[in-house]
């Protein structure tokens, strides 16, 4: 019997007529992400996605993977079975029974989108969870058609009937890559990674830019943003990163510039070329993961002097989100324990005692006239350089 892998996807329904374009860049992204492994075959009927392989091996490994594709909301291995009532029971104890061993409640739902059939979908229900209970006897779960621990599901569609039991939730969110491109301030904390994750989630392909301070950040610091990078590839495509090199630039502040002013002069600098690279990678918006008063820079007001030198959006879906929301999902994209390593930030280095928290515009305009930092970005703009990253 035919083993499938069935996708169901949620907002992009609600996509009128761009609706097709979304379900094909939603098939193109789970071919890539199974490209990997060996050959499949990924067709669209009827709001479903069907993953298909000779290999049943190679159709459980492909499962995690499509666990991490946006734009799906829920999945599940499916067995397909002949149109016809006795190929439906057959597989149902075949194949489904032995899922069930073990549980605590289930119930059988149907689903007829082939009105042909001579059953239904009630019907079709009654009499897969009777021979559930017939063949499986004592060892039955029992019956909760309220809140059962497992949903065994026959869906009658053209070209077969599909049966599954344990739908699983999807990562959610919209196809990769159709809301266009953004550049990600990628630090080698807990939060960044999260922001990318979030924004990816919403369909941003992001490409990632990350800045060092040569030698007072080290190559491990490096090494751990690229090994942050490549988890979130997991989830994503390959990725451009980018590195510019602050140690001029933080020099020359720090020997021109008042010490409180230190930190927000520096973000300054970071969102000026960090808007450079968006122009020159093509990508329409910033992200970072700042979060409403975690540190002094991400005070409103900080967060609002920042704001006035970025010509683009600068998008932070990590705005109102307490650290113990971040660190769980951090936890959740596997990140955490890499971003929790203990190697120095550009940003942690040459940290003001008593940093200004209300900055007002013309003393931070002051700060800035005190050097030239057109020339010093200028210099760490064309000095810059670039990875391609792919999954870990
Ligand atoms: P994170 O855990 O992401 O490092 P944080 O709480 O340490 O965040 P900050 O150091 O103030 O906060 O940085 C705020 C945001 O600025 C980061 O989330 C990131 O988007 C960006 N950022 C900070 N340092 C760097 C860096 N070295 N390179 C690129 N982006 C950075
Ligand atoms: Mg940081």
């Amino acid at each position: 019997m035919k083993r499938a892998i069935l996708l169901k996807y949620g907002e992009i329904i609600l996509k009128g007529d761009n609706r097709y374009h979304f379900e094909d860049v939603l098939r193109q992204q789970i071919k890539k992400r199974l490209a990997p492994l060996g050959d499949f075959t990924v067709t669209c009927a009827q709001s479903t996605i069907f993953v298909t392989c000779e290999d049943d091996a190679l159709l459980d490994a492909a499962y995690p993977r499509l666990k991490r594709v946006f734009g799906v909301i829920s999945l599940t291995t499916a067995w397909a079975a002949e149109k016809e009532m006795s190929a439906i029971l057959a597989c149902a104890e075949e194949h489904i029974c032995p899922l069930l061993i073990g549980k605590k409640s289930f119930k059988a739902d149907a689903k007829r989108s082939d009105k042909s059939f001579p059953l239904k979908s009630p019907e079709i229900a009654r009499e897969v969870g009777g021979r559930v209970l017939s063949v499986l006897k004592s060892a039955a779960p029992r019956v909760d058609v309220h809140e059962p621990e497992v949903t065994v599901r026959v869906e009658v569609r053209d070209d077969a009937a599909y049966l599954h039991a344990g739908q699983e939730k999807g990562a959610g969110g919209l196809p990769y890559g159709t809301s266009g491109r953004a550049l990600l301030l990628l630090s080698g904390g807990i939060d960044s990674p999260v922001a990318g994750y979030r924004m990816a989630r919403r369909g941003a392909r992001i490409d990632g830019l990350h800045f060092e301070s040569f030698p007072y950040t080290s190559e491990r610091a490096k090494e751990k943003v690229i090994t942050l990078a490549k988890k979130l590839c997991r989830y994503t495509d390959e990725m451009n990163l980018g590195f510019v090199r602050l140690t001029d630039l933080q020099m020359a502040l720090k020997s021109a510039c008042r010490e409180e002013y230190f930190t927000l002069l520096l973000r300054r600098s970071m969102i000026r070329l960090a808007n450079r690279v968006a122009r020159h990678q093509g990508c329409k918006a910033l992200v970072t993961g700042e979060s409403l008063g975690q540190v002094a820079s991400q005070t409103m007001d900080a967060l609002a002097c920042t704001d006035r030198v970025a010509a683009l959006p600068v998008f932070r879906p990590l705005i109102g989100m307490d650290k113990e929301e971040i660190i769980r999902t951090s936890r959740d994209i596997d990140c955490f324990e890499t971003s929790i390593l203990p190697y120095e930030d550009c940003c942690t280095i040459f940290t003001p005692r008593h940093p200004r928290l209300a900055p007002a515009e013309e003393d931070v305009l002051a700060e800035e006239a005190k050097l030239d930092l057109p020339a010093l970005e200028d210099a760490a703009f064309a000095a810059m350089t670039w990875m391609k990253v792919t999954e870990a």
